[in-house]
């Protein structure tokens, strides 16, 4: 009997875990911290062993197959230690998808991750059986034994594609690549840009890859690192042959000469960035031969994700929208760039280093009032402190909407698009996000 073991019992872990027993593994699930009563209800009801607030090496340095949750980064001395005896290390996608006979489309990307496949998935279920993991909801493992789709649609972050060694999605989209996430990759953008890539690494000719043709930075990676895969890239600036792009308020999606047109006026979805993500789930539904009618009703009727650009009310002709999931630079750029009202911004977290400077021509476009949200909100009173007539601070979250209701006149939007972490004040974003739209409904 193989032994699998699994590092971090959170929703991966315990379907890996679920999955790993199925299929006849010697399963143990350790994890440094406390894992959650919900969870460890599922091991003991399904006699998997496990302990958690700590790592019994003589455990887990016996295993034929240890399987790492992303959150545990590589530095860490357990995961050196099992490397070094020779351990394979794989990802929770990595080991599911050896059990699932399904056609995989995986998305991945700095921003648009979520949207994407939630949209992608919205459109491909009107016609197929297909189920939306990863990051998202169930885990993949748990739904590969419980559900076992023809399809999935999933979402993947960096971290799960470092620890892959076969899985091959038969549709990759890499939505854009901004820095991110560089305390994981020695700080270094070029090992970011490669774990990203890696989502291809084993498509061959008759696999796609569909990218964001407008991202200079996915531009200049695949000239030097040229793919097996077919490509089907999308734009909104030029013409594509084969691929998506814009043209009068069209989209236009070509693939073998097959073409299906769309209005962009009727999306659902705001902004510039959801006209890529529409594009790259309908090139997606496109290959996958949904028909031409469905692909646009879906598009019409998607109601967006929670914590994206969400309009979560109007008060006194006031429209409140929370962006709690703009975790960086880049998502909030996008976020400001869709605003067509005069906006006091709610900003401030956690800062990763992050240089503004690309929001500057927004701000001063755009935002009448600034309210800074953060436990040192120092850097940012610093940044645009010269830029609007009104700037404030605060540390709690009602307190930032009441200051919003009392600056904002008719016909502004209040915006919490925060750039920034949320783990300095909030438990995550999704906290900070409802304590937003708690404190908006109390108004
Ligand atoms: P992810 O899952 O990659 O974090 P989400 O779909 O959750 O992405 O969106 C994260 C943030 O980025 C949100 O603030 C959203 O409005 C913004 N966003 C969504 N799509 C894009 C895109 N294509 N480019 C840039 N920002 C985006």
């Amino acid at each position: 009997m193989k032994r699998l073991v699994i590092l971090g019992g959170g929703e991966s872990g315990i379907g890996t875990a679920l999955l790993g027993k199925e299929k006849g593994y010697d399963v143990f699930v350790s994890d440094k911290g406390a894992i959650k009563e919900k969870y460890k209800q599922v091991l003991i009801h399904n006699e998997i062993e496990w302990e958690d607030e700590k790592h019994s090496e003589d455990k887990i340095l016996n295993a034929d197959v240890v399987m790492k949750s992303p959150g545990i980064p590589d530095k860490v001395s357990l995961v050196k230690q099992i490397r070094d005896k020779g351990i394979l290390v794989v990802s929770e996608i990595e080991f599911a998808s050896k059990f699932a006979q399904a056609t995989v489309v995986g998305i991945t990307g700095s921003n648009g991750k979520t949207t994407t496949a939630s949209l992608t998935h919205h459109i491909l279920k009107q016609e197929l059986n297909v189920g939306l993991a990863g990051n998202i909801g169930d885990s993949f493992a748990k739904q590969v034994l419980e559900e076992d789709y023809d399809n999935y649609v999933l979402e993947i972050s960096s971290f799960q594609l470092d620890d892959i060694i076969d899985f091959k999605p038969h549709i990759a989209i890499i939505t854009n690549i901004t820095p991110d996430h560089l305390d994981r990759y020695d700080y270094q953008f070029e090992k970011y840009i490669a774990s990203k890539f890696r989502i291809a690494m084993n498509q061959t000719k008759a696999d796609y890859l569909i990218y964001d043709a407008d991202d200079e930075v996915i531009d200049e990676y695949l000239k030097k690192h040229p793919v097996q895969s077919t490509l089907l890239p999308f734009s909104l600036t030029k013409r594509i042959e084969n691929g998506a792009y814009l043209e009068d308020n069209y989209i236009k999606i070509t693939i073998n000469n097959n073409q299906i047109i769309m209005p962009t006026t009727k999306l659902t979805l705001e902004g510039k960035h959801n006209i890529k993500n529409a594009m790259a789930a309908s090139t997606v539904s496109h290959l996958l031969k949904i028909r031409k009618q469905t692909i646009r009703e879906s598009l019409e009727n998607f109601q967006g994700v929670e914590h994206r650009l969400e309009h979560v009310l109007k008060i006194n002709k006031v429209q409140y929208i929370n962006d709690s999931k703009a975790t960086n630079v880049n998502a909030t750029y996008y976020a400001l760039e869709s605003m067509d009202a005069p906006t006091v911004w709610i900003v401030g977290g956690e800062d990763k280093g992050n240089n503004y400077e690309e929001l500057f021509a927004f701000v001063n476009e755009k935002v009448k009032a600034i309210i800074c949200l953060g436990e040192d909100n120092e850097k940012l009173m610093q940044t645009f402190g010269g830029m609007v007539d009104i700037i404030v601070e605060t540390q709690f979250m009602s307190e930032a909407v009441k200051i919003a209701y009392k600056i904002s006149e008719a016909g502004d939007s209040v915006l919490l698009s925060p750039a920034c972490a949320s783990f300095d004040l909030f438990e995550n974003y999704e906290d900070r996000g409802r304590q937003f739209k708690n404190a908006v409904r109390n108004l």
